[in-house]
């Protein structure tokens, strides 16, 4: 009576598993429409992200302020609550609340992380962390580590899990990769390693601190759209329910630079993810996925003025300005002119050269990529985060919840509805800085 009793509950427990809806959320770091539709016209071909069948448009503010930073925005996107800047996990009192990963986690869910960032930062620390500042990256390792909320978890960033002596960050002494080994997790840190992994558990750390940006990432660091399939067939061997977020992490640091060509490699390095996850929904029929950004970065705008944008100049660039500076040096006036010639096509005056060399060497990057991108046809407003609204892509079961305008903090609540994993109530918070 007793086994038949067992049976039966473990009957119903499969088959509430095995209905259970698949979620793969991939965020864009700092991409909006234009950094979508810049990628977009510079590719010459309707993006991938482009063609989901659902849109929605979200804002994107903090409780403290408008214009958001990644902590708020990923604890917004990931737990349903508005907290503030700098903020992982945490109501602006400090208190810890659960992200949807972690309510997944609990009911029986496989998770994963994929992103070309530490796995530690802002983002992927908002499914599992609970920190008041984003940059207690060694405090986040720990709990990841300690956690176990996250499975399967790709990107890079081991100097965060390992001590001092060590060559890592950790002043505790602590090597919680040692910790993560004994708790079941394979650790793998190359390409061929990744290729190969049939783990269920893994800690894939492919860099000591971020990837390299995918400009010039060698065949050394896997891409996002690998790491996605790789986590994609981890999670779904066991036919447990799953998880996954994905992030496109440097498309913000290349927007924060102002680097139009940085920020296109990085949309498609993003969109090839995309497909990845959407072909693998089109095929499993139970898998709603999610696209969108956390926020605006840039303030980036379609045209300088006169109705034009020179596309066919902007796509014979040879790289980012981060690349071309490692090669040219601003005080060699004849190579460097040269130089923007070869790289971006521009004749540059000596007036203009003059300009250039007044900067700052930490700020040239960036002033020399808003500079090329004013004299291709691309317009930004600031080097750091906007308030503009960001566009939410769905597929799949449930993908018509994604419609009209919301809020950042409507997608958990949405994902918690549809999942039917959890009837708990999402704390209100009044936002301050944000009128609302
Ligand atoms: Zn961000």
């Amino acid at each position: 009576m007793k086994l038949r009793g067992f049976v039966l509950l473990f009957l119903v427990f499969v088959t509430i598993i095995s209905f259970a809806l698949n979620i793969i959320y991939l965020v864009g770091d700092g991409m909006s429409f234009n950094q979508l539709l810049l990628a977009s016209i510079l590719e010459g071909r309707v993006l991938t992200t482009m063609t989901l069948p659902y849109t929605a448009i979200q804002t994107t503010y903090s409780a403290d302020s408008w214009v958001t930073d990644s902590a708020p925005a990923g604890t917004a996107l990931f737990a349903g609550y508005k907290t503030l800047n700098s903020a992982i996990g945490v109501l602006p009192n400090g208190t810890p609340m659960p992200s949807i990963f972690e309510i997944a986690k609990s009911a029986g869910y496989n998770i994963g992380l994929a992103v070309t960032c530490r796995v530690t930062h802002a983002t992927p620390a908002s499914m599992y962390g609970h920190v008041t500042n984003r940059n207690d990256e060694v405090i986040l390792a720990k709990q990841l580590a300690e956690s176990g909320t996250v499975d399967v978890i790709f990107g890079g960033g081991w100097d965060m899990f390992v001590p001092t002596a060590q060559g890592g960050r950790r002043t505790d002494g602590l090597n919680l990769i040692e910790v993560m080994k004994s708790k079941g997790y394979e650790y793998i840190t190359t390409v061929e390693q990744l290729n190969t992994v049939q783990s269920s558990k893994v800690l894939g750390l492919f860099a000591k601190g971020h990837l390299d940006p995918v400009s010039n990432r060698s065949s050394a660091q896997p891409t996002l759209d690998v790491m996605t399939k790789k986590a994609l067939e981890l999670l779904s061997k066991d036919g447990k329910p799953f998880m996954l977020m994905v992030e496109g992490s440097q498309i913000d640091w290349e927007a924060h630079s102002n680097d139009f060509y940085g920020v296109w490699k990085e949309v498609v390095e993003f969109d090839n993810a995309v497909k990845v996850a959407l072909e693998f929904a089109a095929k499993d029929g139970n898998t709603l996925v999610i696209v969108t950004g956390d926020h605006e970065t840039g303030g980036l705008s379609l045209s300088k003025g006169g109705y034009t944008i020179n596309v066919e100049l902007a796509r014979k660039a040879k790289g980012t300005t981060q690349m071309f500076l490692s090669q040219y040096n601003i005080a060699d006036k004849e190579k460097f002119i040269a130089g923007l010639k070869e790289w971006y096509g521009i004749s540059i005056t000596d007036a203009e050269y003059e300009n250039l060399r007044q900067i700052p060497s930490n700020n040239l990057r960036r002033e020399l990529a808003r500079f090329v991108s004013e004299k291709v046809g691309f317009g930004w407003t600031t080097f750091d985060h906007t308030a503009a609204p960001v566009p939410v892509y769905a597929f799949g079961p449930g993908a018509h919840y994604f419609t009209g305008f919301m809020d950042n903090t409507d997608i958990p609540k949405i994902i918690m509805k549809i999942t039917k994993l959890s009837a708990i109530s999402f704390p209100e918070v009044k936002t301050t800085g944000s009128g609302y």
